[in-house]
């Protein structure tokens, strides 16, 4: 008989949090979670989910402008936003209604509010105190305010997810995933959106022809792109809004979007007192590959640890942790190589090194890339392209990395991911038969690289 209520006790019931409770139940431990929100986390409830719902809503307009010269005729479109907002709201909750039954039927103890460690074995949630033999932090990441004068002002991705009526013109400060992505949605609702970043491309980090066509392709709709802006200070301006750099150039709008992203959960944890290490910038718990703290009995996963800030990864962080803690089977994620997309229109996805990169470390380096109109285009008479590359190691044939930007790119790097985990030479891309006619098949077909 142990000496401890429990012998899992997780806080934060999100994507790692979920996924690691489930699996310790799995492998037979006797478990709890607590969550001090909504059940289903970020992802399920503000993040990837309501998103991408909202990122469909978005593409309607295309769809229908591009249907005319297909042959379909209709009346007059219109969109109203608390529609899609009430659908939105439906799904999450229905999500979240299959969370609760998920951990339920895992035999995983739901405890509703925010938890607080107080020992290495204890920790109270809204005042009632549980012990557990290990402690898993799972509290995932915040929406980040840089200390920008008049910043409260500005709405945050939560907030905007829950809009009901659309801005005439939306500023969108930052230029990261969740920047791009919703001017990207609130354009293709019909705003006038400006997008303002202090680098000179957006998406920082993200290979540098695929940044270039991005700005191309959001110019192209109509996204006012503002490089070099660096804001200082938001303030009212009659019904709108002024945000000014440090230059003293100003951009007036409706409302504005502050994306300029997100720290580690971790205040009012506890985690000084019991000794948990976090890193001295960002905040994040420090961990080793098994996701274990400073402290024996208390673990982290997900966005809460700052390792890759996505859903998979921490799904995979929770269920190794498990793995490793109760199923008798040491698990560590390899977060070298993980493939991510960006839902901005069009879209981003990109698995292993940037040209840059690659470069950087030595590689010596062959670039394939196709750019061309996709077959939709031709018909609807759109001008926007899409483009692929592949990075290749001229020494070992090996595929360093891949990289697009143009119609279906998360689920076309989804399958290629495969090839490229598995350690894919540009000889193996070679010898793949096309699927025909599909956008997919350039990343087969190209044959000269780059001078
Ligand atoms: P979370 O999912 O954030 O879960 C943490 C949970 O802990 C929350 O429910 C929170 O309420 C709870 N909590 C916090 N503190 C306490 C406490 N003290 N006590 C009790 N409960 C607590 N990733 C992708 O892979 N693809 C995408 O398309 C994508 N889109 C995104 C869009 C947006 C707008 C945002 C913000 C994020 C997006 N992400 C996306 C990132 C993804 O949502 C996160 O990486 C993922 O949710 C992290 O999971 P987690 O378990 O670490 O944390
Ligand atoms: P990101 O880290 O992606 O981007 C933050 C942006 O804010 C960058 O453009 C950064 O500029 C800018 N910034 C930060 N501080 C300042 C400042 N003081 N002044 C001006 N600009 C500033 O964060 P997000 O909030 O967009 O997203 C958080 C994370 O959530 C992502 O990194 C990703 O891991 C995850 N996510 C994943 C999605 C997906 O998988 N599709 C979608 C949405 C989120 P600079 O580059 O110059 O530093």
């Amino acid at each position: 008989m142990s000496r401890y209520d429990y012998d899992l006790f997780t806080i934060g019931a999100g994507s790692g949090g979920v996924a690691a409770s489930r699996r310790a139940a799995v492998h037979g431990a006797r478990v709890a979670i607590c969550e001090g929100s909504r059940v289903g986390g970020t992802c399920v409830i503000r993040g990837c989910v309501p998103k991408k719902i909202l990122m469909y809503a978005s593409q309607f307009g295309e769809a229908l402008e591009d249907a005319g010269a297909y042959g379909w005729r209709f009346g007059e479109p219109s969109f109203e936003l608390a529609a899609l907002i009430a659908a939105k709201n439906a799904e999450t909750e229905r999500l979240e209604g299959i969370y609760r039954r998920m951990l339920a039927d895992g035999g995983v103890h739901l405890v509703e509010g925010h938890g607080r460690i107080v020992d290495e074995h204890t920790v109270e949630v809204d005042g009632r105190r549980v012990t557990a033999e290990r402690i898993l932090i799972a509290t995932g990441g915040a929406v980040s305010h840089p200390p920008i004068e008049g910043i409260e002002l500005a709405l945050d991705s939560d907030r905007l997810l829950d809009l009901e009526q659309l801005p005439q013109h939306l500023l969108v400060l930052g230029a990261g995933y969740i920047a791009v992505e919703f001017a990207g949605i609130f354009r293709g609702f019909g705003s006038d959106v400006t997008l303002a970043y202090r680098a000179d491309l957006p998406l920082r980090g993200f290979d540098d022809d695929i940044r270039r066509r991005l700005a191309e392709a959001m110019d192209g709709r109509g996204i006012t792109l503002c490089s070099g802006f660096e804001p200082v200070k938001l303030e009212r301006r009659g019904e709108g809004y002024a945000a000014i750099d440090g230059e003293g150039r100003e951009i007036l709008v409706d409302a504005v979007l502050a994306a300029l992203g997100r720290h580690p959960n971790t205040a009012g944890l506890g985690l000084d007192a019991v000794g948990v290490k976090t890193r001295e910038k960002g905040g994040a718990i420090e961990v080793d590959r098994f996701s274990r703290s400073s402290v024996a009995s208390i673990f982290a996963v997900g966005d809460v640890t700052d390792r890759a800030n996505l859903t998979p990864v921490a799904i995979a962080e929770g269920r190794a942790f498990a793995d490793t803690e109760f199923g008798g089977r040491e698990q560590a994620v390899d977060h070298s190589l993980i493939a991510t997309a960006v839902f901005s229109q069009p879209q981003i996805a990109t698995i292993g090194l940037t040209e840059s990169d690659a470069q950087a470390r030595g590689h010596r380096v062959q670039v394939f890339e196709a750019g061309f109109r996709p077959m939709k285009n031709t018909i609807s008479g759109r001008q926007e392209r899409a483009y692929m590359k592949v990075i290749v190691d001229r020494g070992d044939d090996r595929v360093l990395g891949a990289h697009m930007i143009g119609p279906d790119a998360a689920e076309i790097m989804q399958a290629l991911a495969v090839a490229v985990s598995m350690g894919a030479c540009k000889a193996d891309l070679d010898r793949t038969l096309a699927v025909h006619p599909t956008t997919a098949e350039e990343f087969v077909l190209l044959r000269t690289p780059r001078e």
